[in-house]
């Protein structure tokens, strides 16, 4: 079955007559349990849930893998990455240019209680160079906002030589654009506030192992840190999950769409998008992708001029997140931590029509030059 087709079908209940498709959120705390717990499949809703259980088939289903774990947030997931896989003494080579928060969650909280941590760039594959001695190999690829890409089948064969775990964040391009675990993966770990839903309506995470083993030390963190999710994101989650395809297919097309317009500008430089055939990315990206996703990057000269260009514009959204039905964009270095240019703009390109898109991307570049 193409992806397309099982997108839509994964994880609902077997046809049962009078049954809804995808029945509503089950919300509950205790379950009905007497005698024997091991006579029930739902103890308590800190170990587990019904809508949790179906949501998390359906992105096994996706990613290719064993078991998949949902979480409270991606942040959630990252901890519980980390936490599951890393002790004092241990090394942890890690994307310099990760995903912020992840970075620094490592380097804080983990460097503190000892993990030694390695940095090296997603380009040109540089942390082959550091595996010697490592226990996790953390990779994002496409890495966000730089939008870098390395080879993670390459990548992973090399750590695995050395005894090293891998986890791929594989949040820009979502389950369907990448599948982390098939190109040699351990993990393959997302936020699914981003593309994955898709409506800029919940926060929520998962991780997808290949080895059942593994997954079962990711659920017993959920269960006892108690990072688990509310029934009814997850329900959403699994209600947006269903149009995925759909809505990837049009943010890529949209997205190389506006790209190829951007490249067009001469006042827009370090235009980065893994899908555009002549990005220093196209090569391993055309390998490993299915879709490119809806990240696009690219700089305007200062400050100035990005903020004028981003308030002009009028079907975009000011936002710090991507992979939303709508347009959104921002000017990256408001938040410090990524190393990037003062007029640096990611740039998440919706599901809207690309001829209105870059029509208002044309008044209101032309009205960030005036
Ligand atoms: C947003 C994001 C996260 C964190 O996810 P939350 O759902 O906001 O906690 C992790 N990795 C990447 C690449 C992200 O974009």
């Amino acid at each position: 079955m193409k992806a397309a087709t099982r997108v839509i079908k994964a994880g609902l209940p077997e046809k049962n007559q009078g049954a809804a498709f995808l029945a509503g959120p089950t919300f509950a705390g205790p379950y009905h349990l007497s005698g024997d717990p091991a006579s029930s499949a739902y103890l308590y809703g800190r170990y587990h849930n019904p809508t949790w259980t179906a949501y998390e088939q359906a992105i096994t289903e996706l990613e290719g893998g064993a078991a998949t774990i949902v979480y409270s947030s991606g942040m959630a997931a990252v901890a519980a990455m980390l936490g599951t896989t890393l002790k004092a003494g241990d090394k942890l080579v890690m994307s310099s240019d990760a995903y912020y928060t992840a970075r620094l969650v490592a380097n804080g909280f983990f460097a503190t209680l000892g993990v030694e941590i390695q940095f090296a760039p997603t380009a040109g594959n540089a942390q082959k160079e550091h595996l010697v001695g490592a226990k996790l190999l953390w990779l994002e690829s496409p890495s966000n906002p730089s939008l870098d890409v390395c080879d993670i089948a390459l990548l992973a064969e090399a750590a695995h030589a050395v005894g090293a775990l891998v986890v791929v964040d594989n949040t820009t391009p979502s389950c369907l654009g990448q599948q982390p675990l098939l190109l040699g993966a351990d993990f393959s770990l997302s936020s699914d506030t981003k593309v994955t839903t898709g409506h800029s309506d919940l926060i929520l995470g998962h991780v997808s192992v290949k080895d059942e083993a593994l997954g079962d030390k990711l659920r017993t963190w959920r269960t006892q840190m108690g990072s688990i999710p509310g029934p009814m994101e997850v329900w959403l989650a699994h209600r947006s999950l269903a149009t995925l395809d759909l809505r990837i297919e049009r943010h890529a097309k949209n997205a190389l769409a506006v790209a190829e317009f951007l490249a067009t500008r001469p006042e827009v430089t370090g235009l980065r998008y893994p899908g555009l055939p002549h990005d220093p990315a196209y090569p391993i990206a055309s390998r490993q992708m299915k879709f490119y996703g809806p990240v696009i990057s690219f700089e305007l000269a200062n400050q100035s001029m990005a903020e004028t260009f981003l308030k002009n514009c009028e079907l975009l959204i000011e936002a710090t997140s991507f992979g939303g039905l709508h347009t959104m964009a921002e000017r990256r270095a408001r938040w410090g931590g990524d190393k990037v240019s003062e007029g640096f703009i990611r740039l998440s390109v919706g599901c809207e029509d690309a001829e209105d898109l870059i029509a208002d991307l044309t008044q209101a570049l032309d009205k960030a030059l005036s």
